[in-house]
């Protein structure tokens, strides 16, 4: 048990009154996020080739330009090159997929991101499947899904559900042979989150159970669970009585949820209800600062990934 990980933040007084140690995503990012620099600075030193990301936003929702604005900043700190397209919010399907075209034939651009959701006149199955899948460094084509389902590790693999193989890893939590209970089954996080715990070997080799919307008797199947991941976009939902003495629990929700006492008016929630869950659990993640962190930091690895793969790739070809 890795106790350096506790987390440091102004929380952290009341959150060491309960029992659950805490999954301090933010320290373990920052840790990613220096290997993965190391890596940009050396890929740059003895290959002279510097990674790109370019990140495409439609219209001017404001939640996906702080996501679109954090990618970019983590960039510029990691040193990999970064191109931001802002598109207008009435730009055409025709427009959007000529704009990934254009990047997909771009050699100083390894990975392309469209941030999610575009407006509603574009279909994301079509932009998903427009992006190189060598560029997909958010792993939503169907044939890195389709890599990634079928057991491959080496190529992309999905931020968010990676993220938090990472974080279980970095704690100390075995999953092999754990009843691992995955709350929500979207193409972003549920299902790939299922896979990777589904798979064999390390952070892999559990017994996985998902839930949904339509599940029945979900309190009794969470509370059968050794590892709990809550993905499915409700502030609060899954309560402490709802899980077994010492689950490890990870949050993946960020919810706004209104509160009149903040600045902003509004203050982020998970899909946990902390305070009762810390009561009962081993380990459990915070939000913020869980699994959020972990989501940009893998997919800053992905863009490494991405240019050492084109890199090889030139190299094949040449010789
Ligand atoms: P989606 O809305 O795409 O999917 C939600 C899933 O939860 C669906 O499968 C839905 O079931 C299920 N669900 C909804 N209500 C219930 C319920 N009452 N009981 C059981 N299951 C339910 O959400 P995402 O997967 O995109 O995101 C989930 C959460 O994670 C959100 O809060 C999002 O903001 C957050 N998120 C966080 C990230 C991070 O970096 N930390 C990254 C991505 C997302 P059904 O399929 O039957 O409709």
């Amino acid at each position: 048990m890795d106790l350096g990980y506790k987390n440091k933040n102004r929380e952290t007084e009341k959150l060491q009154s309960m029992s659950a140690q805490i999954i301090d995503g933010k320290t373990i990012a920052e840790e990613v996020n220096r290997e993965t620099a190391e890596e940009v600075a050396e890929l740059k030193e003895k290959k002279g080739i510097v990674p790109g990301l370019a990140v495409i936003l439609v219209g001017e929702d404001p939640a996906s330009q702080v996501y679109v604005r954090r990618k970019v900043k983590m960039c510029e700190q990691l040193g990999i090159y970064s191109k931001k397209v802002v598109l207008p919010t009435e730009t055409s399907q025709n427009e959007l997929l000529q704009v990934i075209d254009e990047l997909n034939h771009d050699p100083s651009i390894h990975g392309i991101l469209v941030q999610s959701p575009p407006p509603p006149q574009i279909d994301e199955a079509a932009v998903v499947e427009a992006v190189d899948p060598r560029k997909d460094v958010d792993c939503f084509h169907p044939e890195n899904v389709g890599r990634m389902l079928l057991g491959e590790r080496t190529g992309f693999l999905p931020c968010t559900p990676w993220g938090v193989t990472v974080l279980l890893e970095k704690c100390g939590i075995s999953t092999r042979g754990k009843h691992a209970v995955v709350l929500g089954r979207s193409n972003i996080v549920g299902k790939p989150m299922a896979a990777l715990l589904l798979g064999k070997g390390a952070s892999g080799d559990a017994t996985v159970t998902v839930c949904h919307s339509r599940t029945e008797n979900l309190a009794e199947i969470t509370r059968s669970a050794d590892i709990v991941i809550a993905a499915i976009g409700k502030p609060e939902f899954l309560k402490g009585s709802m899980i077994r003495d010492d689950a490890v629990v990870i949050d993946v929700g960020i919810n706004r949820v209104e509160d009149a006492s903040r600045p902003k008016g509004y203050r982020l929630a998970g899909d946990v209800e902390y305070e009762t869950a810390a009561e009962k659990a081993s380990w459990i993640t915070p939000v913020p600062g869980g699994v959020g962190p972990m989501t940009i930091a893998m997919l800053m690895k992905n863009t490494v990934r991405a240019c050492k793969m084109a890199m090889n790739e030139k190299e094949c070809r040449e010789n």
